[in-house]
């Protein structure tokens, strides 16, 4: 290296670089080249400032730093990890799209993210879509035993729930005991009150097969 007085000028003589001609040895000849002493520093050290961690994409160490980091900001996006992971002081190389691949296979934000399962219908029935007043098919079924307190003791019950087709309106009746009887008389108190039915569906319970019996003897 020598200095000139005159001018006020270093130069200085370069080796021969043979250097491949991929993105680090271009970086790495570059300041050889034209800052050999350090002069021109990428990183401006300030007053309490840390070089950053340099760690490797795609390694178990950055894996491990992007989850931290991730977990500790409440599952921001990829942008905030990426900045909360250079806050704390690492440096990911091809750090973006490390992390991005990472979160996109990062499983307690793949569920929060995926939308909610469609549940496969199939068509409806006739009875559904066909337009009637209120109660004139209905679907019923029984609930219980319910304990109830009557005048000190505890007894059970029952309830009867009809639901119409087309409307989806509710009735419920009360079902003293749980026999066939009373089912029947239950099933008159709720035509009383809405007025005559055309049809009811129901499940095989045996209540509603002793009906059917009833009726087919009658
Ligand atoms: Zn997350």
């Amino acid at each position: 290296m020598e200095w000139s007085a005159e001018t006020d000028c270093f130069t200085f003589a370069l080796p021969h670089f043979d250097k491949p001609t991929t993105k680090r040895g271009l970086l790495s000849t570059i300041p050889r080249i034209y800052d050999p002493l350090g002069l021109i520093l990428p990183v401006i050290p300030l007053h309490n400032y840390k070089l950053p961690i340099i760690i490797p994409k795609q390694s178990h160490p950055a894996n491990l730093i992007i989850k931290d980091q991730h977990e500790k900001i409440y599952h921001l996006g990829y942008k905030s990890t990426l900045c909360a992971i250079r806050e704390a002081g690492y440096w990911l190389t091809n750090s973006l799209s490390t992390v991005k691949s990472y979160l996109r296979e990062f499983l307690p934000c793949k569920r929060l993210r995926n939308k909610p399962a469609a549940q496969q219908m199939g068509n409806l029935p006739e009875e559904r879509l066909e337009k009637t007043a209120p109660f004139t098919r209905i679907r019923t079924d029984v609930f219980g035993p319910r304990y109830v307190k009557d005048r000190g003791t505890e007894n059970k019950k029952w309830g009867l729930v009809a639901t119409c087709l087309y409307s989806r309106a509710i009735h419920i009746e009360t079902l003293e005991e749980m026999i066939t009887d009373c089912l029947i008389l239950a099933l008159r108190c709720f035509m009383a009150v809405r007025g005559p039915v055309k049809t009811i569906v129901c499940d095989n319970g045996t209540n509603f097969v002793g009906i059917r019996n009833n009726f087919q003897v009658s």
